[in-house]
């Protein structure tokens, strides 16, 4: 008989909730986690520090000033790095606290050490003062995530050149920085940087800002970055990188185009690698994708059948939110357990730039390509009263109806509180509603919730002119 009947590696979102679902079944279960700090990428060096730092960025600069009172305001002049991440510590070293409660709560035994795969049901787990233990599980559950990729053109070892991770250990402020890689990452830490009133340049080979969005959001993204002061910089890969001896010169980077860009440190954000090297999976038969993704089926199951692989580790989408929930479906999978065993329909994405965008379902680019017939409605916050009172005249809440049967099919907002605002309209289309739902809701007023009313008026609106 196995020791555990789970034994979790990593101790991220996924491998928390994973651990947590299992032992609220009554399963015995282990979490084996390499660092000596619990959270993974989501509590130490991604999500809640990267947004703890835009909250603390926007704060310092005195930037939802500038809307209000239409002052100019600059950084504090005598605020450091150790200002700038002061918050962001804090809240991280909340959030380990609350997941070693949270598996402590739950009986979850936590083991500290690099757990490999030494058969299909054993996990060695190697300490980092070199003692050795090893535990056997009727089920594993690989949560190992995933790390920065570092293309050869950059020499990380500079302290001036910086990946994701890296870029939390700033020994000081930039002067200027050059983004490279306008993916969610990229572009959430340009326009933080930004906001600080450093010059950031933000470059990618891609034409357009994040071209998954809606493309009407996506070119406002970017007029509204390229307002923050964002020279971007698109459609031309860097050549090559010049970096000087003397650290106050200036790093040079040399675009394909002949273009060159000169500043002070480098952020690369170019993707990120599955954490799978060394676990020994490739003699158990688990299959790989690109940089390294497990590959799994529906349930989360990888080749080897009581081998479970959940969160970044297996890829697209690699969020914290995600992997949460696909740890839930596994866990429900491998035990037989009742509840449901499949991912919501549709799911958020929530993005941290300024100002935050958050969309669900389709866009109009997908529903024309489908040949899907729609009406889109529009509510501008400038003509939105809390918009008004709270400086934010720039968001946009769009909504896209299906134009027979009038249920809702995509949410797009650009704007404060934009992933918070996109559940109201994910509600509505995971429950089928039409928009009748937001004629007959009585909203509080003033809000921002309120622009759900006034965008499905102007659909109603443009399909009674539409239509004749
Ligand atoms: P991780 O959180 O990476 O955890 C994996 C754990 O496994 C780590 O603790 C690691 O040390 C451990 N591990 C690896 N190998 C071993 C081994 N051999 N033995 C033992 N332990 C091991 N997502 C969102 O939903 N919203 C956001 O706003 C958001 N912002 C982000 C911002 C940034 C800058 C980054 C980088 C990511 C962001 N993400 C966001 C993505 C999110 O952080 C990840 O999707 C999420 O952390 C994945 O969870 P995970 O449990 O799969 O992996």
């Amino acid at each position: 008989m196995a020791d555990f009947d789970l034994v979790v590696i990593g101790s991220g979102p996924a491998g928390e909730w994973g651990a947590v679902q299992a032992a609220l079944a009554g399963k015995r279960v282990v979490v084996v986690e390499r660092e000596p700090v619990l959270g993974g990428t989501a509590a130490n060096t991604g999500t809640l520090p990267s947004k703890t730092l835009r909250e603390t960025a926007l704060h310092l600069s005195g930037f939802k000033a500038r809307g209000l009172y239409s002052v100019e305001t600059t950084l504090r002049h005598e605020a450091t790095v150790s200002d700038f991440l002061y918050r962001e510590r804090r809240v991280k070293g909340m959030e380990r606290e609350r997941i070693l409660r949270n598996l402590e709560r739950n009986g979850v035994e936590v083991v500290l050490g690099t757990g490999t795969l030494k058969d299909e049901h054993t996990v060695l787990v190697r300490r980092r003062d070199g003692t050795e233990r090893q535990l056997t599980g009727s089920f594993i559950l690989l949560a190992t995530g995933s790390t920065p990729y570092r293309p050869a053109l950059y020499p990380f070892g500079d302290p001036r050149i910086h990946d994701s991770d890296e870029i939390l250990e700033l020994g000081r402020l930039p002067r200027s920085l050059v983004v490279v890689g306008a993916g969610v990452i990229g572009c959430e830490y340009a326009c933080m940087f930004a906001a600080l009133g450093i010059p950031v340049t933000l470059l990618d080979v891609k034409p357009e800002v994040l071209p998954f969005l809606d493309d009407e959001i996506s070119a406002l993204l970017g007029q509204r970055m390229e307002a923050l002061g964002i020279r971007l910089r698109f459609g031309h890969p860097v050549a090559k990188v010049d970096i000087p001896k003397a650290p106050e010169a200036c790093i040079r980077l040399t675009l394909e185009s002949g273009e060159e860009v000169e500043t002070d440190q480098v952020l690369v954000a170019s993707g990120r690698n599955s954490n799978t090297s060394g676990l020994g999976l490739e003699a158990l038969g688990v299959k790989f994708g690109k940089r390294g993704q497990v590959e799994v089926g529906p349930d989360f199951q990888t080749a080897v059948p009581h081998l479970y692989a959940v969160g970044d580790v297996i890829g697209f989408p690699a969020l914290a939110s995600t992997s949460m929930d696909q740890a839930r479906i596994a866990v429900e999978h491998a035990f037989g357990l009742s509840g449901p065993r499949t991912m919501a329909p549709v799911l958020p994405y929530g993005i941290y730039t300024i100002p935050e965008v958050s969309m669900a379902g389709e866009t109009e680019e997908c529903l024309r390509d489908k040949g899907v017939p729609y009406v889109a409605g529009r509510a501008p916050f400038a003509t939105n009263p809390r918009g008004q009172i709270i400086g934010e005249t720039h968001g946009l809440l769009k909504l896209l109806f299906h134009r027979e049967s009038l249920k809702l099919l995509g949410v797009h907002v650009l704007g404060e509180q934009a992933s918070e605002l996109v559940h109201i309209g994910l509600m509505a289309m995971l429950t089928g509603s039409t928009a009748r739902l937001f004629v007959e809701t009585c909203f509080n007023y003033p809000t921002l919730s309120e622009a759900y009313k006034t965008a499905t008026f102007d659909a109603l609106d443009t399909l009674k002119q539409t239509t004749g």
